[in-house]
């Protein structure tokens, strides 16, 4: 069973994912004084016009630890994997194990299994494979085995097409830190303006105001629990 103070490991295949889809509940999770890893699966080498695969991703890391740093999370930064290559193969379900064995989450929050990328569905199904596999011994890896099956939670996709959460957290009090958060990722914001047409900090305070007109309060974000055996749990661990 989890102590009162929790480690939550939330995963997102790209640098700004989780900033997007979830930063109000990690704030809220560290203001409470759990224990907060935030870890992005790719470089984030490729979304960019003006810079090499190498620089950008460059940039990316120091944009993500800049945005770890506002609310003090640990940050796991890249699993080596280039954009695109996110994969559900052996090789990576290794990785995914590994991330779960060195930091023993008491829950995971990721990717909705839909998503508008094949990177983001597929952290979402490797975090699926890992999150049993890692508790298994036989399993060899570079880390020992990690006896708790975390529940998982998923977050919400890009563009919030098909949907639907059944838990919410009320961030009402903290979304200026969850716009400080992805505000640290200058890059996106104007690689997907760019590219996309997207205002990333007019959209998430639009989704943020959308989920909390449904759930009665200022500003949310929305989750939808995993229901697999065995990750099921009794009470609630969202804040
Ligand atoms: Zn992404």
């Amino acid at each position: 069973m989890p102590s009162d103070k929790l480690r939550v490991l939330a995963v997102g295949a790209h640098p700004d994912d989780l900033e997007n889809a979830c930063a109000g509940t990690l704030a809220k999770f560290a203001r409470a004084g759990h224990h907060v890893i935030m870890c992005y699966v790719c470089k984030g080498d490729a979304a960019s016009y003006e810079l090499t695969p190498e620089e950008i991703a460059a940039l990316r890391a120091q944009e993500a630890k800049e945005a770890a740093d506002v609310i003090g999370a640990e940050l796991i930064a890249g699993l080596g994997l280039g954009d695109s290559q996110v994969y559900v193969n052996e090789a990576n379900t290794l990785l995914f194990i590994d991330l779960i064995r060195r930091t023993k989450p008491d829950l995971i929050i990721t990717h909705n299994p839909e998503d508008y990328l094949q990177d983001h569905m597929n952290t979402s199904r490797l975090v699926f494979e890992a999150s049993l596999f890692s508790s298994t011994a036989n399993i060899k890896s570079q880390y020992p085995a990690h006896p708790v099956i975390p529940p998982i939670y998923y977050m919400e996709p890009y563009g919030s097409l098909n949907f639907q959460p059944t838990e919410y957290v009320d961030i009402t009090d903290v979304i200026a830190i969850k716009r400080e958060m992805l505000s640290k990722h200058r890059s996106q914001l104007d690689f997907m303006k760019r590219h996309y047409g997207d205002d990333m900090l007019e959209r998430m305070e639009a989704v943020a105001r959308f989920r909390g007109i449904q759930a009665n309060v200022r500003y949310a974000e929305g989750f939808i629990p995993m229901l697999r055996w065995p990750r099921v749990m009794t009470k609630r661990l969202l804040p």
